[in-house]
């Protein structure tokens, strides 16, 4: 049953590619993240549904470059869009304001209410980035906290407690900073404040003791894009922040159009106070959005701070009172253009994508259940994960709980099955994934699962 002898096999290409890429680049891949035993696949082509690597197997695509891809590969639409917008300006770029960041802007604005005012930056982690600056210059507080196994992005200030091995994590209720990275010099005590997620209690009790401190709390709303806050924690989080002066930000890189179109935050109805985007509304570019109460978006507005602005005669338009937001490519027009058709489909599709996630949750469930092995399919909307357990998902520690090495058994076989997910990963769907992506997907794990299981 051991699948790493048809990985072999099957992908030797791979593993060459990787073996030179060792002499390129460390570990052999640009993204630590990408990286898997026994050695990652390598890609070539995408086309819908599918892509296909080097040794040209082609694969069901459910990793859909970590989510970004909602309208699969190589969509007609978009790819039109952009040659549109590229034969219309005349120009990649205009390192200057445009019509379409302003189009653009309304119609986020519409599906993200709480987003008054808004910002373009070039990655999620720079929208996480800013969205915690401005919060430490609307409240005049330093610290952020956020919750154990919730990632926004690879800075220091974040970079806690993403993954951290339960012996060294602390107790449930109280979780201990930890590094996820060698090479981060923070100064002790600078740490970010980690939460149990789905424990109001023990929030409250650890925000209330440092409110003085804490400028915001950053909280991916539904936990590596899945696991969801219940109704009470996030509406108990959203008062509780309130009241004690704490901006609420909702991380909504992943689940921005994948859980509704407008976020989790439309799927709860519940409002933060700044929302940070990317990944979906990129199309496949890199790409984030900062948005907000228009009070403390405004904190980046060089119209509103001192007049020493207009005084200056610094090129960076420095102001003593605003706070700092720039880059070259903020707002880049091909990016918008492809993001807005993006939008565009998914208002006409994004039923079906959840329809045919249902479908594959409930299916991929009856098959477990059939072959008599615990699991339960875990998301919302668009995303969910295969979860090996008997058990009610409500965190970071309840996932570790659950069987991660026959999961990782399974996805091994899987991609030897032509169904591509990085093992233990999410599951995110696209328009482009039909019924008889689906079908084929049920297919592979029934083999894959006689085959372990009988
Ligand atoms: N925030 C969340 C919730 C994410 O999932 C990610 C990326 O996976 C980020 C922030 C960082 O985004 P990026 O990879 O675009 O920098």
């Amino acid at each position: 049953t051991r699948p790493e002898h048809t990985y072999a096999e099957q992908t030797p290409r791979s593993k060459s590619w990787i073996e030179q890429a060792k002499k390129v680049m460390p570990g052999g891949i640009t993204a630590n993240i990408k990286h898997f035993a026994p050695y990652p696949i390598v890609m070539k082509k995408g086309c819908g549904a599918f892509i296909t690597d080097v040794d040209n197997h082609q694969y069901v695509d459910y990793l859909l470059a970590y989510g970004a891809l909602m309208l699969g590969h190589g969509h007609p639409e978009v790819k039109q869009a952009i040659d549109e917008m590229f034969a219309d300006s005349g120009t990649l770029l205009f390192g200057a304001p445009h019509p379409l960041e302003v189009t653009f802007g309304h119609e986020i604005q519409q599906l993200y209410p709480s987003m008054e005012r808004l910002r373009y930056t070039n990655s999620g982690t720079e929208a996480t980035l800013l969205a915690m600056r401005i919060a430490q210059a609307y409240t005049n507080k330093k610290r952020i906290a956020k919750f154990e196994g919730h990632y926004h992005g690879g800075y220091n200030d974040v970079l806690y407690s993403v993954s951290p091995t339960l012996s060294e994590a602390g107790p449930a209720d109280a979780p201990i900073p930890v590094k996820e990275s060698k090479g981060m010099h923070v100064t002790d005590g600078e740490e970010p404040l980690i939460l149990p997620f789905n424990n109001l209690t023990a929030c409250e009790r650890l925000l209330r003791a440092q409110q003085d401190s804490i400028a915001a709390v950053m909280i991916e709303p539904l936990q590596g894009g899945f696991i969801p806050a219940t109704d009470t924690f996030i509406a108990g989080l959203r008062e509780l922040t309130e009241e004690l002066g704490i901006v609420l930000i909702f991380d909504e890189v992943k689940t921005g159009f994948r859980i509704r179109l407008g976020g989790a935050q439309e799927w709860y109805g519940v409002s933060p106070d700044l929302t940070t985007l990317g990944k979906v509304i990129g199309a496949g570019f890199p790409f984030g959005i900062v948005g907000g109460r228009k009070d403390i978006m405004e904190v980046t507005s060089p119209t509103t701070g001192s007049d020493v602005f207009d005084q200056s005669q610094s090129t960076f338009s420095r102001a003593k009172d605003v706070v700092f937001h720039s880059g070259t490519y903020n707002g880049h027009p091909l990016i918008l253009a492809a993001g807005l058709k993006t939008v565009d489909v998914l208002k006409r599709d994004i039923k079906d994508v959840f329809a045919r996630t249902d479908m594959l949750k409930d299916e991929l469930e009856a098959l477990f259940v059939r072959k008599g092995v615990p699991m339960k399919a875990v998301g919302i909307g668009s995303i969910f994960s295969v979860v090996l357990t008997e058990e009610d998902i409500f965190n970071y520690r309840d996932l570790q709980a659950s069987d991660l090495q026959t999961r990782k058994l399974i996805d091994l076989h899987l991609l030897n099955e032509g169904i591509y997910t990085k093992p233990l990963n999410r599951y995110s769907l696209s328009t482009a994934h039909t019924e008889r992506e689906v079908e084929r997907t049920i297919s592979a794990y029934d083999r894959v699962l006689s085959r372990l299981f009988g």
